[in-house]
């Protein structure tokens, strides 16, 4: 691999190249030939087909979305894969909860299959999965089905990766406990990790985090809503201790589930999200969420460096979903060249879930290989500052 004649069909040049186990970065070039990552080292442009001049930027392993609802057409939240994911930066993606078993089929035919990017699932516990979020689909209890989802989940282990349960009190109202514990013994049957999604739930955070299992991930860690992580401000010791058990944090914005005024003072007490996501949805990817890039945006904004973040949106997700082992997630030479290139963009007013809005630069992709093929973005869906 390290000759010197060695001819390459692309190289990526000069740019910041990240490490998505660290976060870690250097100064190098990357070379890709086909769909594989030939070689990462500086000094590669010369024996380029074609060089894109990456000198300032951010070069990533590919993005990886752990939340996002992208079952188009059929659920009210159901954003356009590619249009929201793939053309910003997104190589793959996991749709958290939108498909129950009974919508299964369709998310397979219409969705997952013909997608040109790598999707995969998270089952909702009900067989309804998330068709219209005015109507609750837990609310009818009879709608977990664990066979169900448990045949759908054994028949289809290339997509479903995982199971949903959304236990705010308007889905699952206050019988909330046989719910959540059905779930999590069908998840343990599946071997599968539960995600859990807070905010209104019927009761604290202290009184669900004990039930759940080491790898089952809660989704909105930074919501505003009431029974959050913090009290008076501080981050509750029982969410330490869940995630002392194993028990993951995911930051999923969402329409209405990221606050400043929790994550600014979480991030400052050391309080990470495990997995960075956007929870993108027909509700929100024309803003206030637009895309995974602008989440990290505003948890940079919030304190986090790039280093921390960047793991939190290739390796961290990839593993949740079983998509690391794809090579997804990190980029390595002989590994598949899926691979996001990130500038910094112009101050852009960024409003959280509340509408609180801060200024603060944004990242942009400026260049997407999936597959060693470039992908074409498209442009950030918000206003810049000037004209905000
Ligand atoms: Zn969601």
């Amino acid at each position: 691999m390290s000759e010197n004649s060695e001819r390459y069909d692309l190289v990526l040049a000069g740019g910041q190249v990240f490490d998505g186990q660290t976060g870690a970065s250097q100064v190098a070039d990357v070379a890709v030939t086909g769909d594989r990552v030939a070689r990462i080292a500086p000094g590669l442009a010369a024996d380029a087909d074609r060089v894109i001049d990456c000198a300032g930027q951010y070069v990533l392993p590919g993005l990886v979305e752990a939340h996002t609802h992208i079952f188009a057409e059929v659920s009210k939240v159901g954003a356009p894969p590619d249009e929201a994911h793939l053309h910003r930066g997104v190589v793959a993606a996991c749709d958290a909860g939108t498909v129950g078993a009974s919508t299964f089929a369709a998310f397979e035919k219409y969705v997952a299959a013909p997608a040109r990017m790598r999707l995969v699932n998270f089952l909702n516990v009900s067989v309804l999965g998330l068709i219209d979020f005015r109507f609750g689909e837990l609310i009818n209890p009879g709608t977990l089905v664990p066979e169900d989802a448990l045949a759908v989940a054994e028949a289809n282990p290339h997509r479903v990766r995982g199971f949903k349960i959304r236990l705010s009190e308007d889905v699952v109202g206050l019988d909330w406990r046989p719910l959540l514990k059905r779930s999590l013994a069908l998840a343990g049957e599946a071997g599968l990790p539960l995600m859990i999604h807070i905010g209104e739930t019927p009761e604290p955070l202290p009184v669900i985090l004990p039930l759940l299992r080491p790898g089952d991930v809660v989704a909105h860690c930074y919501t505003g809503k009431p029974y959050g992580i913090l009290n008076d401000g501080t981050v509750l010791p029982e969410v330490y201790a869940a995630r002392e058990r194993g028990v993951l944090f995911e930051s999923a914005h969402g329409k209405s589930n990221l606050s400043f005024a929790v994550a600014r003072p979480a991030i400052e007490q050391g309080f990470l999200p495990d997995v960075v996501t956007s929870d993108t949805s027909a509700r929100n990817w024309r803003g206030p969420v637009f895309d995974l890039v602008t989440s990290m945006a505003k948890l940079r904004a919030m304190g986090m460096t790039l280093e921390q973040l960047v793991p939190r949106v290739t390796t961290a997700p990839a593993r949740l979903t079983g998509l690391d082992a794809e090579g997804y997630g990190t980029l390595v030479e002989g590994g598949p060249a899926h691979v996001t290139v990130l500038a910094e963009a112009e101050e852009a007013v960024l409003p959280d879930a509340a509408g609180n809005k801060i200024t603060a630069p944004r990242l942009e992709p400026s260049v997407v290989l999936l597959g060693g093929e470039q992908v074409p973005t498209v442009p950030w869906r918000g206003l810049p500052a000037t004209g905000a």
